[in-house]
């Protein structure tokens, strides 16, 4: 049984960004002891985007984080970025380790925190890296599971971007984690509302939607006074904001055990099986009109690609999408795909059939 399966409920992380003074973390972990909060967060070593911030209170904070642990009988966890961090988390009984976002990113520097893991078995938690890359976070994870490391759980904490417009501080790009647990149905998914929005304000609506979307788990950074924190100040709330966001919470199963509806779903999802096979076989039509006219391409010595034609596609596909009330950005982008992949077979054409065109 994994250590982050919670019976009732999401399990919840949650405490403050960073561990400031003693009196700080023990005032968190007072008022949430009476959450009942599954696991206690505080950062001793902070990655800090520039030089100059406040970097963490180090060896002295996992003697407060023990403090929290014998007192309130709260499980902690850290963040670990190199092996002496693992070393001395060990040694201040630490139960939980997390790889951050900027850890998970580098590949030889997650093999090192497995290599000081070997014959440890600690439960880990390893966020998504800062880059929208499955195959990073998923390799990461085989890299602590190649090490003996059997309890782990995913963090969903959002995606850099520079989108000087979005209202995220990063982006959820909801479809990645969304994928890893196609791939990996076994591990827990935490979703980490306080780092994807960077604003208290839109944490409840993301940690619903985390709960729409089936994730197992919360991570909320809490901090007694927010506006104060000496590193992510406008994202963390009160343990009085944390317990009305999670009294809130809508939570929502896989399954319902009601058989009338459970048939209507199968009926629908039948539907919905036969109209994807549709649209699959049209795809593999319209790719053969596409071979075609590479041949008539190469015939009569044309380009493949054509502005104009690909103008009047756009346009009149937009112009449908928004007759039929679907968002022409989506239908775009769809069309993008298979308009490239178009372009590649009639390349393919024009250059010889044996030779495989590379994007
Ligand atoms: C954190 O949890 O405080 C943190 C530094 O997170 P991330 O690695 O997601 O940026
Ligand atoms: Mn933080």
């Amino acid at each position: 049984m994994s250590f982050f399966r919670s019976e009732n409920g999401p399990f919840v992380v949650a405490g403050p960004c960073s561990a400031e003074t003693k009196e700080q973390v023990l005032e968190t972990a007072a008022a949430l002891k009476s959450l009942s909060i599954s696991l206690f967060r505080a950062g001793v070593w902070k990655p800090r985007t520039r030089p100059g911030s406040f970097e963490g209170n180090g060896v002295q904070a996992l003697e407060w984080l023990r403090e929290v642990r014998d007192l309130y009988k709260l499980a902690i966890a850290i963040e670990v970025a190199e092996p002496a961090h693992v070393d001395l988390a060990l040694k201040h009984g630490i139960d939980v380790l997390w790889l951050g976002a900027r850890t998970t990113v580098n590949p030889f520097q997650v093999q090192q925190l497995a290599e000081s893991l070997r014959g440890v078995n600690i439960p880990v938690m390893i966020k998504n890296p800062v880059t929208p890359d499955v195959d990073l976070w998923e390799g990461a994870i085989e890299r602590m599971e190649r090490a003996g490391i059997t309890d782990i759980a995913a963090i969903h904490r959002g995606f850099s971007s520079y989108h000087a417009s979005s209202q995220y501080r990063n982006q959820p790009n909801w479809v990645i984690p969304i994928e890893l647990k196609r791939r990996r149905p076994d591990l827990v998914i935490i979703c980490d509302p306080s780092h994807i929005t960077g604003k208290r304000d839109l944490v409840p609506e993301v940690s619903q939607k985390a709960m729409d979307m089936g994730f197992e788990g919360l991570m909320i950074e809490t901090h007694p006074s927010p506006d104060d924190a000496w590193s992510d100040a406008p994202q963390q709330v009160t343990p009085g904001a944390l317990g009305h966001i999670l009294s809130q919470l809508v939570i929502r199963e896989q399954y319902t055990a009601d058989m009338t509806w459970s048939s209507e779903l199968e009926y629908l999802r039948q539907l919905m099986d036969s109209v994807d096979a549709e649209i699959v076989d049209l795809l593999a039509r319209r790719m053969e009109l596409s071979e075609r006219m590479g041949g008539v391409k190469k015939e009569c010595n044309m380009t493949v690609y054509n502005p104009d034609r690909w103008r009047e596609i756009v346009e009149n596909r937009s112009a449908q999408a928004s007759r039929l009330n679907l968002p022409p950005d989506f239908v775009l982008a769809l069309y993008e795909k298979i308009h490239h992949e178009s372009i590649k077979k009639q390349l393919q054409i024009l250059e010889g059939n044996d030779k495989e065109v590379k994007d």
